[in-house]
C-alpha cells in the first residue's frame, strides 16, 4: 500500500471553498464591504486582512500571505497542508491501494455483507406475523395503523440483545426482550436487512432499556443487522419503482423513522401514498458535496483551541448511490418527513439534500413537523386532543 495521500477532489473542493465564509470562521469580523481592511484573523492588526469576492483570494499585508481558502487556514491555523484539506472538507489522507488491493477490498466487504445479510434473513424468518405485541406496542404509541396488514412488520417474544464489550473483545447479551422487527429492502425489493426494536411495554414508549456493564451508557433500543444502506421499510405501497408495482400509489411520504411516519399518515391521511421508512437521516438524505461549519455549534482541540464543527452541507453528492433513491417517473409527489426535534441546522441540510436529490418528475417537498416535535408527537397531541 502506497502513503497516505489527500484524494485530489478534496483538494479541489477546499480550494474552491468561499474564502469569506472560511475567514468568518475562523474568526475574522468584516465590515458591510469585506474587501475593506479588518484585523487578520491569524495575525491580528487592524486593516491588514481582506478580502478580493471576485477572485475569492484573501491577502494578509503584514505578513505577506495571501491566496485560496487552503492557504488561508493554514496561515490562520498554522497547520499543514492535508490537516487544512481536513478541515475544510473533512477528508482524511488515505492510502493509495492498486486495483489488485481495490477488487480484494471489494469482495470481502461483499462476502461481509452477504453474510451479514444471512444472519439478518435468519431472524426475520424466527419471527412471527404480528399479533398482541405490535397491536399493544402501536396502542401505546398512539399508532393508529394495523399490524397486522403490514408485510414486512414481524414480532419476536423474546430476543437476545448483544452488544460489543471493548474489555473482552466480543459480543456479549445483555439480556432478553420482545421485539418488533422489520425488513429492510433495497431498490429491487430484495431483503437486505432487518430493523429491530426492543420492547417493553410496562414503559411510557414502549421500549425496553438496556446499560452498557462497561460505560453505565443507555444503549439504544433499535438496531440493524444486515445492510440499512440504500435501504427501506415498505409500511405501504410498492417495494420497487417499477411501474407494474402497485401503480395505485402514485405518490410517496419517506421518513425517518417508523413512528413518525405513521404519525404523518394519521395525521394527514393522504390519498394513494406509498410510505417508506429511511431507518436513518444520512440514508435518506445520502452525502453531501462539501461540509460546511455549523453556526453554533464550537469543539475543543488537542490545544484546547475552540475549533468550528463542521457538518454536511444542503448540496447532494449526486455520485452517491448508496443512499435512498426516489426511483424516476413512478411518483407524481414525493414528500420528505421533517422531525423537529434534532438539530436544526444539520436536520435542515440533510433534508434539502434529500429533497434535492429527488427526481425532478416526483416533485419532492418537505413538510416540516412542528419545532420540538417528530410526526409521531403531532399524532399523538391530536388524539389526546380529540379525546378531550
Ligand atoms: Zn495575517
Amino acid at each position: 500500500m502506497g502513503e497516505p495521500r489527500t484524494p485530489q477532489e478534496a483538494i479541489d473542493r477546499a480550494r474552491n471553498a468561499d474564502v469569506i465564509g472560511v475567514a468568518e470562521s475562523l474568526g475574522a469580523v468584516f465590515k458591510a464591504n469585506p474587501e475593506a481592511g479588518v484585523p487578520c484573523p491569524g495575525c491580528g492588526g487592524t486593516d491588514r486582512f481582506a478580502v478580493s469576492r471576485a477572485k475569492n483570494v484573501f491577502s494578509c499585508r503584514a505578513s505577506g500571505e495571501g491566496g485560496d481558502a487552503i492557504r488561508l487556514v493554514r496561515h490562520v491555523t498554522g497547520c499543514g497542508f492535508a490537516e487544512a484539506i481536513e478541515i475544510l472538507t473533512g477528508v482524511k489522507p488515505a492510502p493509495v491501494r492498486s486495483p489488485a488491493e481495490v477488487a480484494n477490498a471489494r469482495r470481502e466487504v461483499n462476502e461481509y455483507r452477504e453474510k451479514a445479510r444471512r444472519v439478518a434473513h435468519g431472524i426475520w424468518r424466527s419471527a412471527r406475523r404480528p399479533g398482541d405485541l405490535l397491536r399493544d406496542y402501536f396502542a401505546l404509541r398512539g399508532l393508529e395503523a394495523n399490524p397486522a396488514c403490514i408485510p414486512t412488520l414481524r414480532e419476536i417474544a423474546a430476543h437476545p440483545y448483544w452488544t460489543w464489550s471493548k474489555e473482552r473483545r466480543c459480543f456479549v447479551k445483555l439480556g432478553e426482550a420482545p421485539a418488533m422487527v422489520a425488513a429492510i429492502t433495497d431498490a429491487a425489493g430484495r431483503f437486505i436487512g432487518v430493523h429491530q426494536t426492543w420492547l417493553d411495554l410496562a414503559r411510557a414508549n414502549g421500549k425496553a432499556v438496556f446499560f452498557d456493564p462497561e460505560t453505565g451508557e443507555q444503549l439504544d433500543a433499535k438496531k440493524v443487522r444486515g445492510s440499512q444502506r440504500g435501504g427501506r421499510i415498505v409500511l405501504r405501497g410498492p417495494r420497487t419503482g417499477a411501474s407494474d408495482d402497485q401503480p395505485q400509489f402514485d405518490r410517496l411520504a419517506v421518513g425517518e423513522g417508523l413512528e413518525t411516519v405513521f404519525g404523518w399518515d394519521h395525521v394527514k391521511a393522504p390519498e394513494w401514498t406509498a410510505l417508506w421508512v429511511a431507518i436513518n437521516l444520512d440514508n435518506m438524505s445520502g452525502r453531501a458535496t462539501e461540509s460546511v461549519p455549523h453556526p453554533t455549534m464550537v469543539r475543543a482541540d488537542a490545544l484546547g483551541r475552540k475549533r468550528m464543527v463542521k457538518v454536511s452541507g444542503p448540496c447532494p453528492d449526486m455520485a452517491d448511490t448508496e443512499c435512498l433513491i426516489v426511483p424516476p417517473g413512478r411518483f407524481s409527489k414525493v414528500t420528505f418527513l421533517g422531525d423537529g426535534d434534532s438539530d436544526g441546522f444539520s436536520t435542515t441540510a440533510a433534508m434539502h439534500r434529500a429533497r434535492a436529490r429527488a427526481p425532478a418528475d416526483s416533485h419532492p417537498e418537505i413538510d416540516w413537523a412542528p419545532p420540538g416535535m417528530d410526526w409521531g408527537d403531532v399524532a399523538n397531541m391530536a388524539k389526546q386532543e380529540a379525546a378531550e
